[in-house]
């Protein structure tokens, strides 16, 4: 199962994400993430990234697209994997579906993440994360049991570098003109299905859950009640 999951910075994709991989068993790849631990170690490559990070611009395409093959080639992704926050641009996508054919695999699903204004606001000003182990809170929604301290680790929490004010704003900005038309180009292909990502995480894990299952699933029926072919016709 190849899943790509769309969303504006906030909409949940990365909570998402982490949850389908614990259910499906595939792996949760965010380029954020990989970008972030890139930065930690102060390479050259950490340092051109982060500059482009603190700014909410977009890390050039050849770096992503080198860190995306290196990721899928290894043992783990041979079922499958989820992408949060890849592609991001028309050259992204274009070069994943070059990986694709060459390896002989088809993209399953494209998952598209809508949600209001309001929300975002909210999910993006309350984001805190774990200094530690990357665990992700929200004032709002998700409020760690004491103080900032991780109830996982006990690591402080911390507001993400990029989601001061002006860095926001131009995340969503990034967002509209660079992103959002892969909707379109997902579209041509039929892969794309819209989620209302309002919802409380639970049930937005839950529908998705339906939804990936439809998927796998045409019929709607479970595999072992599947009348055959010629009697399943509606
Ligand atoms: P969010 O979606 O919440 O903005 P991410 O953790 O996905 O955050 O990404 C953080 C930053 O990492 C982005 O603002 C961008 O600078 C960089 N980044 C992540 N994924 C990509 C990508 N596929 N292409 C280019 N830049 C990326
Ligand atoms: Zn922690």
């Amino acid at each position: 199962m190849k899943l790509i999951l769309i969303g504006p910075p906030g909409s949940g994709k990365g909570t998402q994400a982490r949850l389908l991989s614990k259910k499906l068993k595939i792996p949760h790849i965010s380029t954020g993430d990989i970008l972030r631990e890139v930065v930690k170690n102060k390479t050259q490559l950490g340092q051109e990234a982060q500059a482009y990070m603190e700014k909410g611009e977009l890390v050039p395409d050849n770096v992503i697209i080198e860190i995306i093959k290196e990721r899928v080639s290894r043992p783990d992704c041979e079922k499958g994997y989820i992408f949060d926050g890849f592609p991001r641009t028309l050259t992204q996508a274009q070069m994943l579906d070059k990986i694709f054919k060459e390896k002989n695999k088809e993209l399953d699903l494209v998952i598209q993440f809508k949600i209001s204004d309001e929300s975002l606001t909210k999910r993006l000003s309350g984001r805190l994360i774990c200094s530690k182990c990357g665990a992700d809170y929200n004032l709002y929604f998700k409020p760690p049991r004491v103080g900032d301290i991780c109830d996982r680790c006990g690591g402080k929490l911390l507001p993400r570098q990029d989601d001061k004010k002006n860095v926001v704003i131009n995340r969503l900005k990034v967002f509209k003109n660079q992103t959002k038309p892969l909707v379109n180009y997902y579209q041509k292909q039929a892969k794309i299905k819209d989620i209302d990502a309002d919802k409380k995480s639970e049930n937005l894990n839950q529908e998705l859950l339906q939804l990936i299952d439809a998927e796998v699933n045409p019929n709607g029926l479970p595999e072992k009640q599947s009348f055959p072919a010629e009697s399943a016709e509606e």
